[in-house]
């Protein structure tokens, strides 16, 4: 028979946080292996449950949200999402600018495929979070990395940003707070790339889903609202923020300067009508949970559980000889550095099976998120403390045998 393979539009496609390693990682759990996952930012499974209005709400509205809703959604929660925007400050926003998704992930997708021909560049961050590069290169476009500096809390090199601009970039990816780093962005630092992007009319792609998963009092400013001038697309949801990520809730924003842009929101108009519409009741889930009040808040505060839990990563992590870590102002991952001297590894796929194999401990590694050295990992810090000491401890262990190799 003639053999089907996959298609050649999906050569540079890659997304190694569900890749080769969690399959093997699968196959043992089959064969009765216990592995501490520390692989995946999905609260629920580690005891950390959606805020119940939220799931009273979804139980509720269950048996009269059986039909197809707007293509864009309900006008309901995406005039919560209006509400939302200008809580945080983004100008001009009304609900036909709104769009619902089946989470943040169908809605990036779906912007870039919309927006994108062959040869068109976007500017993403390395380390990334690796659905902006899967989701250019299965659009035709290609991915152009930026460097963040780990040296200066892994904030984005501005030069290396203005270094890779060419007359083929149409848009630039700023996700802050950021998935891998934890890093989150000052307001200097935002203006900065939105003068890049004025400068040289590139669209803004703001992923800002972990907006409230804020530790030690920081606050969060959206790059949509000092961008006035500038077509900005925001995406947001409930997965992390509202721990609820299975009810694939997510929107996006379109916000900044619309005149030249009709084409191409005509463009996004016909992308969200062939998928008729995002899931109703996540739909639903998202006015309930922006007009409510149980978000993620007091799990981050000081003394909270994720702060906690932050705080003792961070502290067992930098224990480990050859280990450094800048610690997370935001969301739910660090991206440790493994000091090539200690540790000179050739290939950090095969670094996250070997600890798998040997410790049962589930970890994604660094070129996982593009980055281009393989010299990190990501780990994920949601793990009560227990389990989560008891992991470290383990990765601790094996990185002894590997520098005594
Ligand atoms: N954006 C970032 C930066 C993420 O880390 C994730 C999930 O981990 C997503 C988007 C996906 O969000 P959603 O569940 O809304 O599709």
């Amino acid at each position: 028979m003639k053999p089907i393979a996959k298609s050649s539009k999906l050569a540079n496609v890659c997304y190694d946080i569900r890749g080769p390693v969690l399959d093997k990682a699968r196959q043992m759990q089959e064969e009765g292996h216990k592995i501490i996952q520390l692989n995946i930012g999905n609260l629920a499974v580690f005891g950390l449950e959606p805020p119940d209005e939220i799931v009273q709400d979804m139980i509720r509205n269950m048996p009269h949200t059986a039909g197809y809703t707007d293509s864009k959604g309900l006008f309901a929660p995406r005039k919560a999402v209006v509400h939302y925007t200008q809580e945080k400050n983004i100008r001009g926003v009304t609900v036909d600018d709104v769009y619902l998704g089946n989470g943040a992930s169908e809605l990036i997708t779906m912007s870039l495929n919309a927006m994108l021909n062959t040869g068109d560049e976007v500017l993403i961050p390395a380390p990334d979070y690796p659905l902006y590069t899967a989701s250019v290169a299965l659009s035709g476009g290609t991915p152009v990395h930026y460097l963040c500096d780990e040296a200066s809390d892994w904030m984005p090199d501005i030069e290396d940003i203005k270094r890779k601009v060419t007359s083929n970039t149409k848009a630039i990816v700023v996700i802050n707070p950021n998935n891998p780093t934890g890093a989150l962005y000052p307001e200097s630092v935002l203006k900065q790339i939105v003068e890049v992007a004025r400068q040289h009319q590139l669209i803004i792609l703001a992923d800002e889903i972990y907006d409230k998963t804020l530790f030690d009092g920081n606050v969060h400013t959206s790059i949509a609202s000092l961008a006035d001038d500038v077509l900005c697309l925001t995406f947001n949801g409930l997965s992390k923020n509202y721990r609820s990520c299975g009810y694939r809730a997510g929107w996006m924003v379109v916000s900044g300067e619309k005149k030249h842009a009709k084409d191409y929101i005509e463009g996004l108009n016909m992308l969200a009508s062939m998928r008729l519409c995002s899931n109703t009741p996540g739909q639903l889930a998202i006015q309930t949970a922006l007009g409510g009040y149980q978000s993620i808040k007091d799990l981050v505060a000081p003394g909270g559980r994720l702060c906690k839990q932050r705080d003792l990563a961070y502290e067992l992590l930098m224990k480990i000889p050859g280990v450094s870590v800048v610690k997370p102002k935001a969301a739910l991952y660090m991206f440790p550095r493994l000091d090539p001297k200690v540790y000179p590894i050739a290939d950090d796929q095969q670094f996250a099976y070997e600890l798998l194999a040997e410790e049962k401990v589930l970890i994604v590694q660094g070129t996982g998120f593009n980055w281009p050295t393989p010299d990190h990992f990501r780990l994920v810090f949601l793990p009560n403390v227990d389990d989560l000491a008891e992991a470290i401890g383990r990765i601790a262990r094996f990185l002894e045998h590997y520098r005594k190799r």
